[in-house]
């Protein structure tokens, strides 16, 4: 690898790390997920410099989605991390009795965590804690993309926690590549589909259990029942300050029932205004992250008859990698914006005749990361939820089903398998042991042959 030792010579003292035990103790685990939380809190100034340079993110942005969420993480899997670390008792059965049975969560073993660009610390860290507390070592890939960023927790995270059991290893796809090439007890990979797809190929040649928290296109739905200046204002914060829409649950587009359209398309112009005044440039709005996704972010504008249905925003500075909030009143249905994730400032909306398309509409596609809901009436919102399939549901509102850890946060079909947050991070680097105890006491003869007519018949 790049300047540094062979991905094989890592994990094999990887290994030699995790078969010592170390890692195994909840003392360890808490006194690693400390450092992650002090690292967190000491260098959270130079961390959102660090992403302002790379993303050009408002700082208060990071603060809240890249350190905050970090460290109420960190405190709740200390806090619980005894209670969830505990072996669930279970019932048994004639068959075994007298037994008594229970399920032991062990570590998995040495992990490897790739993570993406748009939320370069929290999604580096969130799973790594989650890895952590499961006890295991683990090897963290952060996003090249994001290459401050990246460089920041590669230097410092070593400071906060063993550096024997917890490696940062910098770099690209050669480097990934030769990280694949590994075998690993498991894989945690966020980013693309495609990507995705060789990560799951080089995770067969080992049957190394794999979790891809993927994207896809993410849908709103806005029935008439609604408070239309009210959705507009969540739907606006879902999409722009949330990374200027590079987040993997940003809204992507809009079906809205043909009466709410108009307002709705005012209303979020008038949110867009009163979040960034009348030049967004000039005020604080992440950039896109390099010159490869904003000619992608271009083409899909400019392609398939998009450009004559801009009705807010379609400005474009390529020097300072802007594109600003833009929305798009119904674009075919074949255009490239229509096709695939936007995953920039660009907001579809599709008006439709009622739920019934909308439900069509969202089941013709791959199965989302996040749907949201906006309708006052509950059978409509039980309608959605039972029709649709996706990763993921808010209800009148976008993006905080994310910030519930009691939720298990994942994708369904194409936008991911597995899911993690709070417990459910703790057991996906768990393997959750089977573990039957039998008693002495009795010992039914009927099991051991010969087997006699007589005991047939029983
Ligand atoms: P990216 O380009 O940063 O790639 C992600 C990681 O994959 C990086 O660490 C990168 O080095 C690695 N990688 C790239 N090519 C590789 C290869 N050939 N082999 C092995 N590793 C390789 O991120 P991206 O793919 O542009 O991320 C955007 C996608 O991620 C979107 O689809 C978005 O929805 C999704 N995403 C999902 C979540 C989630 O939590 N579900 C979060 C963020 C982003």
């Amino acid at each position: 690898m790049e300047n540094g030792p062979d991905a094989a010579s890592v994990v094999e003292q990887l290994r030699s790390v995790f078969a010592s035990g170390k890692t195994r103790s909840v003392k360890w685990r808490i006194e690693q997920l400390k450092g992650i939380s002090r690292f967190v809190t000491e260098k959270e100034n130079e961390l959102c410099e660090a992403v302002h340079k790379d993303l050009h993110k408002p700082f208060f942005e990071s603060y809240t989605a890249e350190i905050a969420t970090t460290k109420s993480s960190t405190a709740e899997t200390i806090k619980s991390l005894p209670k969830w670390m505990k072996p669930e008792k279970v019932g048994t059965n004639l068959l075994v009795h007298p037994a008594s049975a229970e399920i032991l969560p062990e570590p998995l073993g040495v992990c490897l965590i790739i993570a993406p660009w748009n939320y370069p610390v929290w999604l580096s860290l969130e799973p790594l804690i989650g890895a952590i507390s499961a006890g295991n070592c683990a090897v963290l890939k952060p996003s090249e993309v994001a290459q401050h960023t990246s460089a920041y927790i590669a230097e410092w995270l070593p400071k906060y926690v063993d550096p024997e059991a917890v490696k940062v290893i910098e770099g690209g796809v050669s480097v990934a590549t030769q990280l694949l090439a590994q075998k690993w007890d498991k894989i945690f990979y966020t980013g693309g589909g495609n990507v995705a797809r060789i990560i799951l190929a080089a995770a067969a040649k080992h049957l190394t259990p794999v979790t891809l928290e993927l994207g896809g296109k993410s849908p709103v739905i806005v029935d008439s029942t609604v408070d239309v200046e009210a959705v507009a204002k969540r739907i606006a914060w879902g999409k722009w300050p949330s990374n200027n829409g590079q987040a993997c649950i940003a809204p992507d587009y809009v079906l809205a029932e043909e009466s709410v359209v108009p307002k709705l398309v005012s209303s979020l112009k008038e949110n867009l205004k009163a979040f960034y005044g009348g030049n967004p440039q000039k005020a604080e709005i992440s950039r896109v992250i390099n010159q490869a996704h904003f000619g992608r972010l271009v083409g899909m504008l400019q392609d398939g008859g998009t450009l004559d249905k801009v009705v807010h925003g379609g400005e474009t500075d390529e020097d300072d990698l802007y594109i600003a909030p833009t929305i798009v009143l119904d674009p075919p249905d074949d255009s490239p914006i229509m096709q695939e994730e936007i995953f920039g400032p660009l907001l579809v909306i599709k008006p439709i005749k009622g739920v019934a398309e909308a439900i069509q509409f969202v089941n013709s596609r791959p199965k989302p990361l996040a749907l949201y809901i906006f309708s006052q009436n509950k059978a409509v919102q039980d309608r959605v939820i039972q029709e649709t399939s996706s990763g993921g549901v808010t209800i009148n509102d976008t993006v905080l089903h994310v910030a519930v850890t009691g939720l298990p946060f994942g994708g369904v079909g194409e936008s991911g398998m597995g899911a993690y947050h709070g417990p459910h991070s703790f057991n996906l680097f768990s393997h959750r042991k089977a573990i039957l105890n039998r008693s002495y006491k009795i010992d039914n003869a009927i099991r051991y042959p010969p087997y006699t007519t007589k005991k047939q018949k029983l």
